[in-house]
């Protein structure tokens, strides 16, 4: 991307918000013009959730963004394919060796599977991959090197095969809960009391690497014997492997923030005794119905159930497109609630948004020799230009695409009046038009990542009602009214009205 002097002013005001200092920043890189990312990525032991295609999708567009700014970016977001415990604090079954006992699968079968599942919902929408993907079991050696040193310096202990990472030791030097602005004797508070069998020294104390048994599946040799490592270790390691020991913006959901990214910076600074990540960001969660979302409340719908419609609190399918422009409208620190009235407004928004667009592109400027026609209006004019120029400052502060929205939104009825001819397209000047139509697309296209809501399928949409209606000609032709008017009205729910003709032919047209 070739950098104007625009892009270098636009960097220099972009804002971010730290988790770390609980305060809006100027984002300021290591390296000049360059950005090192790292988000941590699914625990590919089931389908991927909703709630994390929020994290991914949130951080697809703060990367895009970044890109737009002119900023080489260096994205790392690892799968974790390796030694994710069933609590975030190591107790209990390895995820993996689990889910393959019950699927009778070699655990890395279960890695494949969910992998390329993982994949294929983050291409539905449009989530540019990463530059990275590194894998935990792709660097055992880093991790096992990694936790030495932590040994070395003294803030890790072995015990019986397992290496535990000594968190009051740490403390002592540190604040351990500096992310969450949390003491330790707060953290201890909340924490159960080990039982009698524990190991460990602390409470609060992680597992590096954890000692494997002969009936666990995926284990590898290690200084303290077989085994396998902890969750937090893999993305400290890996972190550093691409990114270096301090790098610019780690990410991920708030609920890694107490525990995941806590250990994570603990790890670092015991290793090499520097704080890991300049600015630490993180997204906020999804509620249904008010509700939030998880597998025990019975509202933790797969993006799958959501693009066909399939879970019981959907009322009907949702698109991709349609469920990221959702995303987009609410900020990524705010919580975004899930109804099916306001995906179906987000879906209407869209529409109403894409068709403005579409009908941008297509304007062109009458040239009449002069720049300005007798039609020209100046107020008009400079309207159009602050809406635009909020589009970059509604980003630069901490990324507000749901600010870039409304600004859009304002623009969408002067592009229909220029259609319904009630103000000419010479009202503005020709290079605001150009501007306008560059704008739209950059942000459109390139930094929200939409595409046009296909009305693709139209011949097997054709087919199908094609299908339903012959269907309910045969039911009217049995004199079966309660079939044929439940096809009906339920064709209407979905907004397609089929009309009886005349003759007892009947048409169809979708609202
Ligand atoms: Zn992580």
């Amino acid at each position: 991307m070739r950098l104007s002097a625009q892009s270098f002013f636009n960097m220099s005001k972009l804002k971010v918000y730290n988790s770390l200092s609980r305060t809006k920043e100027i984002f300021t890189p290591i390296t000049a013009g360059h950005v090192g990312l790292y988000v941590c990525g699914p625990t590919v032991y089931s389908d991927v959730h909703l709630g994390n295609c929020r994290t991914f999708i949130s951080f697809d567009i703060i990367y895009r963004y970044l890109k737009y700014l002119g900023y080489k970016v260096r994205y790392v977001r690892n799968i974790t394919d390796a030694g994710h415990l069933e609590g975030d604090r190591d107790e209990g079954d390895d995820k993996f060796s689990k889910k393959a006992r019950l699927e009778q699968l070699e655990p890395m079968e279960i890695v494949q599977k969910y992998t390329v599942g993982f994949h294929k919902v983050m291409e539905l929408f449009n989530a540019l991959p990463p530059t990275i993907e590194p894998a935990a079991t792709g660097h055992i050696t880093e991790q096992i090197r990694m936790a030495q040193q932590i040994i070395d310096n003294g803030y890790a202990y072995v015990v019986n095969g397992t290496v535990y990472f000594d968190v009051e030791k740490y403390n002592s030097e540190k604040p351990y809960g500096i992310l969450t602005n949390r003491k330790l004797e707060d953290l201890l508070e909340g924490t159960r009391e080990l039982g009698g069998q524990s190991e460990k020294k602390g409470r609060l104390d992680f597992a590096l690497w954890i000692k494997a048994g002969p009936e666990h599946l995926m284990q590898w040799p290690s200084p303290w014997g077989m085994g396998f490592p902890g969750w937090h270790i893999e993305c400290s390691a890996m972190s550093e492997k691409y990114l270096g020991k301090q790098f610019d913006i780690h990410g991920g959901g708030m609920d890694l923030a107490a525990t995941h990214h806590t250990n994570e910076i603990a790890q670092s600074q015991a290793c090499y005794h520097v704080s890991p990540v300049r600015y630490w960001m993180h997204t906020n969660m999804l509620t249904v119905n008010g509700v939030r979302m998880s597998k025990s409340a019975g509202n933790g719908f797969l993006p799958e159930e959501l693009f066909s419609g399939s879970h019981p609190l959907l009322e009907k399918a949702y698109s991709p497109m349609n469920v990221r422009f959702f995303m987009l409208q609410t900020h990524y620190r705010s919580t975004l609630d899930f109804s099916n009235e306001a995906l179906q407004a987000a879906e209407k928004g869209l529409k109403r948004l894409w068709d403005a667009y579409k009908l941008l592109m297509s304007f062109s400027w009458t040239e009449t020799g002069n720049t300005r026609t007798a039609g020209a209006d100046q107020e008009l004019d400079e309207k159009i230009i602050k809406l635009l120029g909020e589009f970059d400052e509604n980003m630069n502060d901490d990324f507000n695409t749901a600010k870039v929205l409304a600004s859009m939104f304002e623009l969408v009825p002067v592009i229909n009046s220029i259609k319904d001819k009630t103000i000419s397209v010479n009202a503005m000047a020709k290079d605001t038009l150009t501007l306008m139509k560059a704008t739209f697309k950059s942000y459109l296209e390139d930094v929200f990542g939409l595409k046009a809501v296909d009305d693709t399928d139209n011949t097997k949409l054709q087919g199908v009602m094609q299908l339903v209606i012959d269907i309910r000609k045969e039911a009217k032709g049995k004199k079966d009214f309660l079939t044929s008017d439940k096809i009906r009205n339920q064709l209407a729910q979905l907004g397609i009205t089929v009309k009886d003709e005349k003759g007892g032919g009947m048409s169809w047209s979708v609202e």
